[in-house]
């Protein structure tokens, strides 16, 4: 079994995985002529396409694929209505690619149907192709679901298949990711060893796929939600809860986390670096709770000392207010 990723769009991996007699199919083809041009190159005809769910980026090359390659086999998840799809399936149908038997895992939580394609043939290593669920660090941000059903998703299909599967996912999202897991995560070792080697991979243009079940258990914080470190990052309410609400806990941090600390370095460069307008703030600075993020009245309130949760939780109070 070969796995060969096509970069597409902006940050997207599209694949193709091959028998070994040369049977073919394309995953997640957002880019059909790039896909295709890269199976011509390597002798292949396409006989499926395989899509992870049915956002744009993922399915969005599906009708031209019919177009360019007639005949050929589309699947999708039947509960994510997959543009373009010609045989939908279900949560552990399984499906044949030449020598390559290919089981479909619904892994709810990013959408309503997301499949993840576990892929074994005799003499591989098996591999999975996660799509926007499970990423080298992160997850995918928790769109038509719910914390708790992407929490069984990674933690009960994907995290349970062998250490060694080799997982493939659909974007290139992995410093940004395992920045965020130092973050929530800062004591383990694995995670800043990862991070480290991840940057140099980009810097030399390389990419960081793929990553294997085993190596996320030790770095991805979503499978690590009942680690001490990771519950305490969670906050008190999330661990009291269970590992689930610590998973969406985490991931909503993530999604404000970039926003948050730009939002605070960028008042505190105005504040800093322009003396007329720190004279002009000096009165906000006696008042204005978002520029007060690091006194002790606030960080009582927000239950935080890092200005930016203080921040966020201030903001977060004005909302509901
Ligand atoms: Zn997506």
């Amino acid at each position: 079994m070969r796995i060969l990723p096509v970069p597409v769009l902006e940050d997207n991996y599209a694949y193709l995985l091959v028998d070994k007699h040369g049977s073919a199919a394309a995953v997640d083809p957002a880019e059909p002529q790039k896909v295709l041009d890269a199976a011509r190159q390597e002798g292949l005809e396409l006989s499926t396409v395989l899509t992870t769910h049915k956002h744009w980026d993922h399915a969005g090359g599906n009708e031209k694929m019919k177009q360019l390659c007639p005949g050929i086999t589309v699947i999708g998840g039947i509960n994510d209505h997959v543009q373009g799809a010609t045989r939908e399936v279900r949560d552990g149908e399984r499906l044949s690619l030449g020598d390559i038997a290919v089981t479909c895992i619904e892994t709810p939580g990013h959408t309503n149907g997301h499949i993840c394609f576990l892929c074994r043939e005799e003499g591989s290593t098996a591999a999975v192709f996660t799509g926007d669920t499970l990423f080298v660090g992160g997850c995918g941000r928790i769109f038509s679901g719910t914390p708790e059903q992407m929490y069984v998703s990674l933690n009960k299909k994907l995290a349970t298949l062998p250490p060694e599967t080799q997982a493939y996912c659909g974007h290139e999202y992995s410093v940004k990711n395992l920045e965020f897991a130092a973050y929530v995560d800062p004591d383990n070792p694995a995670v800043k060893e990862k991070l480290a080697w991840a940057k140099a991979q980009r810097a030399q243009g390389k990419p960081t796929i793929p990553s294997s079940i085993g190596a996320e258990l030790a770095t991805n914080p979503y499978l690590r939600c009942g680690e001490p470190a990771l519950r305490a990052s969670a906050g008190r309410a999330a661990d009291a809860r269970g590992a689930a609400s610590v998973l969406g806990a985490l991931r909503a941090r993530k999604d404000r986390w970039g926003i948050d600390a730009a939002l605070t370095s960028a008042v505190l460069a105005v504040a800093r670096w322009v003396p007329s307008l720190a004279r002009l703030l000096g009165a906000e600075k006696t008042f204005n709770p978002f520029l007060r993020c690091d006194r002790p009245a606030l960080q009582k309130f927000a239950g935080a000392k890092d200005p930016v949760d203080v921040l966020a939780a201030v903001r977060r109070a004005k909302d509901n207010f």
